[in-house]
């Protein structure tokens, strides 16, 4: 089977030459969604086509197409011939009519501009979306792709988009309550957010700026707990924030980190098992935050759940069931 995996091109820094690849040199949650999903595929024995990020590094059996532009791209698709289309762009970047069997894996918030043969990651983005029967497939983890340590040192870390609905102020608020340090690291493109951050935690943040490559792995491993405090208000994607698949919590999980969220969207599906969901607003007292922290389930634990619920060959293998479903001329909204 061939699969053409469509995802939006998006520059990377300041030259205009460099687009954010597969794997994506820092942040970058769908591009590491499909890096993981294609080293399960690559398993599998498929044979894949990636769009929409140049300069990805190319191994047997992927081709990292140069196209950037639509009809580029929908010309790259047509030359290949693939079996399934698997679209990561929201739809953006396919061709229109959708001649080939098309499935699209829905990476934001929102109602989908194109709903046909739909895929969400999460019951919670399912139904934000409209829909009550398309499939739900979570975020894979590809193990070996992360460090493991079951030996921590003594700081809580937040890894992502500095933004008001990643709740990265609820992060410092929980880290200062447990008087441990928290590391910031992520793009911050909301100065105001991050300067208003740093001068009330002073004692408490410490920012590092993006992270990418084995700084990143060593970052997330050795990481006390991973706070991921997604808030349900703010934010550049418009009034309600429902986060949709939290790439971080498995990438936590499978480097033996546990993970203290928020019940924001995905997360009370996901959480259970690899770490603690704590309510929306609930204020926490130095007493609650201790407690938190003494209660996280072991790091052996969280990467033996993140490795059975997430692991990069069981969601391949899910993504296998669906690709089917489309080919054999199944349609689900
Ligand atoms: N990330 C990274 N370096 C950074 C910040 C983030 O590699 O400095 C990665 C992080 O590990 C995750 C992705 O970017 O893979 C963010 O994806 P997530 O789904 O958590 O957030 P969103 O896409 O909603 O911003």
């Amino acid at each position: 089977m061939k699969v053409a995996m469509v995802i939006p091109p998006y520059r990377y820094g300041a030259d205009p030459s460099q687009w954010i690849t597969v794997p994506p040199q820092g942040y970058g949650g769908i591009q590491w969604a499909v890096a993981t999903l294609m080293d399960g595929l690559l398993e599998a024995g498929r044979e894949i086509l990636l769009l929409g990020a140049p300069g990805s590094p190319m191994r047997e059996g992927i081709t990292v197409s140069a196209a950037v532009e639509k009809a580029d791209i929908h010309a790259a698709i047509e030359e290949f011939a693939p079996d399934i289309v698997h679209d990561h762009s929201n739809t953006a970047a396919l061709p229109p009519g959708g001649l080939r069997p098309t499935v699209s894996t829905h990476h934001l918030k929102g109602v989908p501009e194109r709903r046909t043969n739909g895929i969400y990651l999460s019951r919670a983005q399912r139904t934000a979306a409209g829909s009550v029967s398309a499939p739900v497939i979570r975020l894979p983890v590809n193990p070996a792709r992360y460090q493991f340590e079951e030996k921590k040192d003594d700081y809580l870390l937040f890894l992502g988009r500095v933004s008001a609905h990643k709740g990265v102020r609820e992060a410092a608020v929980f880290a200062h309550a447990a008087d441990v340090p928290l590391t910031v690291a992520g793009p911050a493109w909301e100065k105001d957010y991050l300067d208003a951050l740093l001068a009330d935690f002073p004692h408490t943040v410490r920012y590092i700026g993006e992270v990418g490559g084995r700084a990143r792995t060593e970052l997330i491993a050795r990481a006390r707990a991973q706070l991921v405090l997604s808030q349900p208000r703010g934010g550049p994607f418009g009034e309600r924030w429902i986060e949709p698949g939290a790439t971080v919590v498995s990438e936590a999980a499978a480097s033996g980190t546990p993970v203290i969220a928020s019940d924001n969207g995905c997360l009370p599906e996901i959480v259970p098992g690899v770490g603690i969901v704590l309510p929306v607003g609930r204020d926490i007292t130095p007493r609650d935050a201790k407690r938190v922290l003494e209660t996280l389930p072991t790091p052996q634990a969280v990467r033996e759940v993140a490795v059975e619920r997430w692991g990069h060959r069981t969601i391949a293998c899910e993504y296998l069931a669906v690709y089917k479903r489309a080919t054999s001329g199944e349609v689900w909204m």
